[in-house]
């Protein structure tokens, strides 16, 4: 007998492998909340589900979610980009995530000069990524012995086990510490949301409606709500430079001769933005968090 109320009436549940815990698992479960999805306790659980969305969390090591996700234990799953192109299964990518990111890299001791790849040609590169560092090797014909470990990667060079290594870098802090330099980058990575390549038509309709709640937080994310109070006569140059969702809000304020402007900019362009709104006279500008974001 189970205790979840989707299960009890025979309704699909979705099921969604995340990373049980480690740099990926706070951001997964935030996600999930930030969606609307409450999840029973998460702690020290293998699977959980949720009473408001007919899901079911599997809790598991990030380099084992595509394998699950393949084989159809679990339906879909969010893990780091490095990890599944590293695995090489046959999962479809269905959304990036904006979270985990970081990238492969290749570090070399601090004081040797580098020029170029060819640099590691003969030599022995430590990495827990043998798949990836091999394409990489191979598209720039460099010849170079694997060395393949499984943690603490960046100690390999220091103990004499390589001269080189490929790990994971978002800083470069744990890089520089071990007395080494980020040279190349061999994958730009993020986590993404995969599914089995074979979902049914009910867990294709489950997994959609999670897509477009996934998609609405994170437009949201990316945008800010902005206020802001214009004379009149400025209002025509302060409403060109905001776009809006369709075209800024104008109200007029109870002192004459002013008004009230509402819209919604982008993150990327917002300090831009903001700099010529007020060099265009626009004062008591607000800034304000928008939760969801539906075009
Ligand atoms: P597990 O026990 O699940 O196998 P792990 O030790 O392999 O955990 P973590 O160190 O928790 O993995 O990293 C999980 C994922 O987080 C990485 O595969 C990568 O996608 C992402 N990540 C983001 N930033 C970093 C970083 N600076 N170093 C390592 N991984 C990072
Ligand atoms: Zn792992």
């Amino acid at each position: 007998m189970t205790s979840n109320k989707n299960l009890t009436k025979n309704e699909p549940v979705i099921r969604l492998a995340i990373q049980k815990s480690g740099r990926l698992s706070e951001d997964s479960i935030k996600l999930l909340k930030d969606c609307g999805i409450e999840l029973r306790n998460v702690k020290d659980r293998l699977r959980t589900e949720s009473d408001n969305f007919p899901i079911e969390i599997f809790f598991l090591r990030d380099d084992d979610i595509p394998q699950y996700v393949e084989d159809g234990v679990a339906d879909i799953g969010f893990v780091g980009e490095n990890v599944l192109y590293e695995k090489n299964k046959k999962v479809d990518i269905v959304e990036k995530l904006g979270f985990g990111k970081c990238r492969l890299s290749i570090g070399i001791h601090k004081s040797d000069e580098y020029n170029d790849v060819q640099y590691l040609q003969g030599k022995k590169i430590a990495t827990s990524y043998p798949v990836l560092v091999n394409k990489f090797l191979q598209d720039n014909n460099v010849n170079c012995e694997i060395h393949e470990i499984s943690g603490s990667v960046e100690i390999a060079p220091g103990i004499g086990l390589s001269d080189a290594i490929a790990d994971l870098v978002s800083s470069g802090s744990t890089l520089f510490m071990n007395g080494l330099k980020e040279v190349e980058t061999i994958l730009n990575s993020q986590a993404v949301l995969i599914k089995n390549n074979q979902l049914s038509d009910d867990k294709v309709r489950l997994l959609n409606k999670l897509l477009f709640r996934i998609q609405s937080v994170r437009k949201a994310k990316n945008n800010k709500y902005i206020l802001l109070n214009a004379p009149n006569d400025k209002l025509n140059e302060i409403v060109a430079l905001l776009p809006g969702m369709k075209s800024p809000t104008v109200v007029p304020l109870a002192t004459e001769g002013w008004s009230s402007v509402h819209s919604v900019l982008n993150e990327n362009e917002f300090w831009d933005i903001i700099e010529q709104l007020k060099n265009a006279g626009a004062q008591g500008i607000l800034v304000i968090p928008i939760e969801k974001m539906i075009l």
